[in-house]
């Protein structure tokens, strides 16, 4: 890869390689856009098959943070980190190896939880710096993200039904949820709590024995695409809407936590000249992100649970100016992200200053 011509492709600001054998640390992180505030992403491990493989990953993915960040109105930039490493090798001396790093960087980076890390790694990193969120509550943390990334889809999920159905009764259609972890799960709950008919799957059985318990119907793994249900929710792995899937699918909504769901941008284009109604991937699930963000000022629930009930006015926005541009929702969600960091980018450009002290330059050294 031809590092500066990627980075200047991407847009990233700043790539950054540590390395402390002692403790087996081999990180990247990758600073996107800090036009809006510091970069904020988590911490991925993961036992990446070549170093090209972990730099494509990060750079991949702190660029979709900027987008998640600028498009929930948060003043935040994006970024992201990755250990290459092997899981069942982390360790207390690891990740504050990884902490100390983060602190050289003085808050242009702030980390998070990601793929393998958890609480406990925030807790070691928090040893090590302040730039860290997700760390115990007991310390000011916000604890896990999930119910919080759920409760901003089922928001994204009432926008959909508005703009589709001018109504936000969650009862009044049927859903399809695929993956039943963190996230899947507490949706399923909010949609039964409202007594929905809903159908779910996953990869583990006793996931799934768990949503059936809350009165959901069990579907095979390849049944879910097919199932009819108006709105298909996507928790599980990215890229399932594919140009297979597509063909199968029977909804008229799209609106789930899962990151990247598109394979490829003409999957979005197909789904938008299908008629159904998309809800972009970075915009829904940001309930997380919103929640952490609150972290860096001290954390309150109320608060949080206040800016992800947002995100419906947020996909409402997003929704209208696909209608007015007459473009598919996710190129609006990029519109609107773009227009914000673009807008914000000329009010805090340190060139505004200028021509005022410019102004006055002359007045103040008795000069007219
Ligand atoms: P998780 O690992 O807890 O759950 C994912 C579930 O999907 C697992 O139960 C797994 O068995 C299941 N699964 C995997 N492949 C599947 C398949 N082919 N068919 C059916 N089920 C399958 O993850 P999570 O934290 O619940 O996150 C779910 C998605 O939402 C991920 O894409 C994640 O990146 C995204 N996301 C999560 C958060 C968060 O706060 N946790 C925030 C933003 C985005």
């Amino acid at each position: 890869m031809e590092l500066f011509s990627t980075l200047d492709t991407m847009g990233h600001e700043q790539v950054v390689f540590f390395h402390h054998p002692e403790s087996g640390l081999k990180a990247i992180v990758a600073i996107h856009n800090t036009v809006l505030g510091p970069a904020l992403g988590g911490l991925r491990m993961w036992p990446y098959r070549n170093e090209q493989e972990a730099l494509t990953d990060v750079l991949r993915l702190s660029r979709g943070m900027t987008y998640k960040a600028a498009v929930s109105g948060l003043n935040l930039g994006g970024g992201k980190a990755v250990i290459i490493g092997d899981p069942a090798q982390k360790s207390e001396a690891l990740f504050r190896a990884f902490g100390r790093f983060v602190q050289s960087l003085g808050g242009r980076y702030v980390t998070a939880e990601d793929v393998n890390t958890d609480v406990q790694a925030m807790e070691y990193i928090f040893q090590e710096t302040d730039y860290v969120t997700g760390v115990h509550p007991v310390h000011g943390g916000s604890g896990d993200p999930s119910p919080f990334t759920a409760l901003g889809v089922i928001q994204g999920i009432k926008a959909c039904l508005q703009r589709r159905y001018g109504h936000t009764d969650l009862k009044k259609v049927s859903y399809s949820v695929q993956g039943l972890g963190h996230v899947g799960y507490h949706i399923v709950k909010h949609l039964r709590d409202a007594d929905a008919k809903v159908f779910v799957t996953d990869m583990h059985q006793e996931r799934i024995d768990q949503c059936v318990a809350l009165g959901a119907e069990a579907v095979k793994m390849d049944e879910i695409y097919g199932v009819n249900a108006k709105v298909y929710v996507p928790c599980a792995l990215g890229a399932t809407i594919n140009e297979k899937s597509i063909a199968q699918l029977r909804c008229e909504i799209v609106a789930g936590s899962a990151n990247n769901q598109l394979a490829t941008d003409a999957c979005g284009d197909e789904l938008h000249g299908k008629g159904i109604l998309y809800a972009p991937d970075y915009a829904i699930n940001a309930g997380g992100l919103m929640n952490v963000s609150i972290e860096l000022q001290g954390y309150n629930r109320e608060r949080a649970n206040r800016m992800v009930n947002g995100i419906y006015d947020i996909m409402g926005n997003i929704f209208a100016l696909a209608e007015r541009e007459k473009i598919p929702t996710y190129k609006a969600a990029d519109h609107v992200a773009e227009g914000r960091i673009a807008a914000l980018g000329k009010v805090k450009l340190p060139t505004i200053n200028q021509p005022y002290e410019r102004h006055f330059a002359g007045r103040r050294n008795g000069k007219h």
